[in-house]
């Protein structure tokens, strides 16, 4: 798709891209190709889509024969889809928040023997859409996603990726380039934090390339990368209690300029204690959790977690 197709779209259905929806509409079709071959499928796969706007790569998608699910807030752009992709059978639209839908209605994976009929194929809204989305021949494999991701939402979705994360083997998205440098940041840098280290604890993460705003209609303020999450089977470390890690995260990077052992302490009831837990830990009990790295703090949490059982 390019400028004058995608502005011819947008007159013809009357839409105007809205800055709320973070709509900004690829339009180089090299670039949206490139994009979706990073994404390593075929068509056994489900591939979910969050937000495929006027399908500029949806398209190539359902060219592999894979079974795409989008996920589409506008029902606009719903409408639209519908239209275009009303030959593909491979194609289940679901129209809503993917926020609030989720992946909950993927949770079933045992399908019953038709998933994509084809008078079912496209249109399901999500209170509509079936238990089970998986046809039957891709259940039991994960699935995986692509995105040129909404950038206001870029790491509500990320976060909502990694609960899923035992559901999905990868995920291909484009985000701001400033946020995807905060995925691969290393601790002691100021664009380390929550979600660099929830993505490097649950992910393998690679930044594919940058991509231009020329790309993109409307042009957006700033550069984008296109980025590779391989989830892995087991998070990077081993943790004791997975809520109590979180809650550390939370916690630590909400007072990420005040020293760790304060909110230790709120944890374990005592100075005296989270000074003893640190210890235990071997980490410095100066120290600030964007100092420390995902081993580091994985320790102390198993630390903590021994000590409040
Ligand atoms: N995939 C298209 C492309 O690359 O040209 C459009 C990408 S545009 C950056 C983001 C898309 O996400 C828009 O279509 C927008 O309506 C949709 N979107 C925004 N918030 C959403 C949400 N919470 N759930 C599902 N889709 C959403």
């Amino acid at each position: 798709m390019n400028l004058s197709e995608v502005k011819k779209i947008l007159e013809q259905e009357k839409i105007s891209p809205l800055k709320r929806f973070g709509q900004n509409f690829l339009i180089d079709s090299n670039i949206a190709r490139k994009f979706a071959a990073t994404l390593d499928f075929d068509e056994k796969d489900t591939v979910i889509e969050i937000g495929p706007g006027l399908g500029a790569i949806s398209s190539i998608i359902l060219q592999s024969g894979c079974s795409l699910i989008a996920y589409e807030i506008d029902r606009t752009f719903s409408k639209f889809l519908k239209k275009k992709f009303s030959s593909f059978d491979n194609f289940k639209l679901i129209e809503g928040d993917f926020l609030k839908t989720g992946l909950s209605v993927l949770r079933k994976t045992k399908a019953p023997a038709s998933l994509f009929p084809k008078e079912t194929a496209v249109g399901e809204t999500a209170a509509q859409a079936p238990a089970s989305l998986f046809p039957k021949e891709t259940a039991g494999r994960k699935i995986k996603v692509i995105s040129n991701l909404p950038y206001y939402l870029t790491s509500s979705i990320m976060f909502a990726l990694m609960e899923n994360r035992e559901k999905i083997s990868q995920a291909v998205l484009i985000m701001q380039k400033e946020v995807a440098e905060r995925v691969v940041a290393v601790p002691g840098t100021p664009d380390y934090g929550l979600l660099s280290v929830r993505v490097q604890f649950y992910c393998n993460s690679k930044k594919n390339f940058d991509i231009n705003r020329n790309a993109f209609y409307p042009r957006p303020d700033v550069i984008s990368t296109a980025m590779k999450l391989e989830f892995l089977g087991e998070p990077r470390h081993k943790v004791q209690d997975i809520k109590l890690f979180e809650n550390i995260l939370k916690v630590g990077f909400a007072h990420r300029r005040k020293q760790l052992r304060k909110a230790v302490a709120e944890l374990l009831g005592s100075r005296k204690k989270a000074l003893e837990a640190m210890e235990e830990a071997n980490i410095d009990c100066t120290v600030r959790i964007e100092e420390l790295g995902i081993d580091k703090i994985t320790r102390l949490s198993n630390v903590i977690y021994s000590k409040l059982r």
